[in-house]
This record gives structure tokens, sequence and C-alpha cells, in this order.
């Protein structure tokens, strides 16, 4: 199976019925974008007695899409079973959730099954930030003799982030990127953003980025839908979705050193964005410290406290190459702002 970029995966969260499978699947075929149809049959659950998909019920609909778009299609598998399950079907592409990643037993559960097996797998990143275990996932597939495999960026969770269903953590996929400049490389804006208006500027993120491809969930009805409803759109907005990116010019001769630095530029600009995100998330916590002492009559100053934190800050610094100078200055800054969110709040 050839990828051909930029390479589009779309289709429900989860099968639900057989006409919402064939209809998705016919609607997005209708846009001519799309590369792969996806479904989820086994649906990993945060919490028990929500929708845990419909099982192996489900494989028969999405070989009845594939017969009649022509789309290949592509399920995710977590256990052996799964795995058998989805190659008595016809299924022509695996995927590893970022549930299964994060556990070694799994992953190599699914590995085993997959020895001898010729079938693309992409996998997802951990929901954690430890890019330790995607590469040990990446590892496991290429040890079972996977050759076609790509790797799917959905964020990782992170506790009281506010904006993002799970945050992007831009950093860490380019540094997987940079690591497996080879591999077929994709963006789950619909898992990192958690609700429909944050899609577009994430998916134009991640293609700014040089990533391959897309992978957005849709459905017919997504109000209706019974797992991740607030993500996912229509076909019809998917396609708009898709005409609405501003797709990169792809680098030429002569446009080579322009290209480069425009990359750079715009890790550059993601880092920054990130920042300034969580340096407001920092004056949230000021405030609430502030409110905190207000409370209790307490002095907004701890000199204890701060002389702590700069030591910390000093020791992290030099380990990674950062002058105390200017994490001095840089940590004077972001303390001042600190006591002005604290003042604001004590003097209100
Ligand atoms: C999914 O793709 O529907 C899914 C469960 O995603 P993730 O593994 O990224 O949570
Ligand atoms: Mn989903």
């Amino acid at each position: 199976m050839q990828f051909k970029r930029p390479y589009i995966i779309s289709g429900p969260c989860s099968a639900e019925t057989e006409e919402q499978v064939i209809q998705t699947a016919q609607r997005l075929a209708a846009t001519g974008k799309i590369n792969l149809f996806r479904a989820g049959i086994w649906k990993p659950r945060s919490r028990p007695g929500q929708f845990e998909g419909i099982g192996i019920k489900g494989l028969p609909w999405l070989q009845q899409a594939k017969k009649i778009t022509g789309l290949p299609i592509a399920v995710e598998v977590a256990t052996a079973n799964q795995v058998e399950q989805a190659l008595q079907h016809d299924i022509d592409v695996l995927w590893i959730g970022a549930r299964t990643t994060v556990n070694p037993f799994s992953v190599q559960e699914v590995a085993n099954a997959l020895q001898g097996v010729s079938i693309p797998v992409f996998i997802k990143n951990p929901i954690n930030p430890d890019l330790e275990l995607w590469i040990g996932a990446l590892e496991r597939v290429t040890k079972a003799g996977i050759k076609n495999i790509g790797l799917i960026h959905r964020g990782f969770s992170a506790y009281g982030n506010i904006q993002y269903r799970n945050a992007p953590m831009w950093h860490l996929a380019i540094e997987m990127k940079r690591r497996n400049p080879d591999l077929l490389f994709i963006c789950d804006p619909s898992h990192i953003c958690g609700r429909r208006d944050l899609l577009q500027s994430v998916a134009q993120k991640s293609i700014d980025l040089d990533y391959d491809g897309l992978m957005i969930e849709s459905h017919i009805n997504p109000d209706k839908a019974l797992s991740d409803a607030k993500q996912q759109i229509t076909p019809e907005k998917l396609n708009d979705l898709l005409n609405n990116i501003i797709w990169r010019n792809e680098n030429i001769e002569s446009e080579f050193y322009k290209t480069n630095l425009e990359k750079y530029r715009q890790q550059i600009n993601h880092l920054d964005d990130e920042l300034i995100d969580i340096l407001a998330q920092r004056m949230k916590v000021a405030e609430q410290i502030g409110q905190f002492k207000k409370d209790n009559n307490i002095t907004i100053l701890q000199t204890n406290r701060w002389n702590e934190i700069l030591e910390k800050i000093f020791e992290k610094g030099e380990q990674l190459g950062l002058s105390k100078e200017f994490l001095s200055q840089y940590f004077d800054a972001v303390h001042m702002e600190s006591i002005n969110h604290q003042n604001k709040i004590m003097n209100k």
C-alpha cells in the first residue's frame, strides 16, 4: 500500500449501525479527498458503562463500505483476538490506540499477533507525554516484521489543561518526527481538540509543520454520535475544512533555503505559543495563591520560597545549556508578573 501525500483518514469514532457506517463512507468518498476509511469497533473508554463499541458485528459493515466506495478500511486493535478478527475481515490498515501504546504488555501482544502478517500499522502516541513509550511501541511492531508503519500524533493528557482535550505538545511530536524521518507522520486534530471549532487551526498547524496527513473523525449526525460527539463533523464539513487548508509548497530547488528556514520559524512560533499558554497558566495559579494568602493574611513575598525556586531553575538550566544570567532575568520578570497578579487579587 502506497501512502500519497496528503494522506487523509476519516470515518466515525465508532461504528454504530450498518447504515451509519455505509452512509459516512459514501459521503466521505464523494469528497474525492479521502485515502482511508476508519471506524472504531472496540472502544477503550475511560469509564465503564459508556458505549464500548459494536464489536465484531461491525466488521462486515466496514467490508460492505469498502465494496461500495472502494476505500480501504482501518480499525483500532488492542488485543491478539482483535487483530485476528480484523485480518479475517479484510481490514487494510490497523492502528494502535493511545491507551494501548502506554502498555508494553498490550503492544507486545498485538505485535506477536502480527508476526508474519503484511499489513500497514499506525501507532498513536501514548496518552502520557513519554516519547520512550511511543518509540518502544514502534520497536515492538518493527520487530514483528511490519514494514509499513505510520505514526499518529493525537496529543497528550495534561491535568488542568483547559483549551485542548489532549495538549498537542508539538515539541514532542516534532522530536518523534525528527527521529523517524521516513515514517508517515499523521496528525489527529479530533482527539487533540475534543471540539469542532479548533479542528481547522490544529490541522493547519500540523500541515505547516510538514506532517504527511490528517486523521479526522466524521459522522453523519455528529451530535448523536455514541462516542466523541463534540469533536466529530459531517463529511461535508470535513470537505470544507480540507478546502480551507493552505497546503504549503513542497520543497523546490530554488526555494530550498527559504523552505527550511520557514520550517524552523514555524517551530519557533509554535513553541512561543506554548510558552505564552504556560505563562498564562502560571499566572492563574499565582492568582489562586493570592486568594489563599489574602484569606489567611499572609505576605505575598516569601523570600525562602523564591530562593528555593531559583536554585532549582539554575541547576536544571545548567544541565540544559541555559545561562544563569538569562534565567535570572527571565524568571525575575516572571516573578514580578506573578506578584502583580497576586497583588491585584489581594488588594481587590
Ligand atoms: C480513536 O481514534 O477513536 C481513539 C480511541 O483515539 P485515541 O487512541 O487517540 O484516544
Ligand atoms: Mn474517538
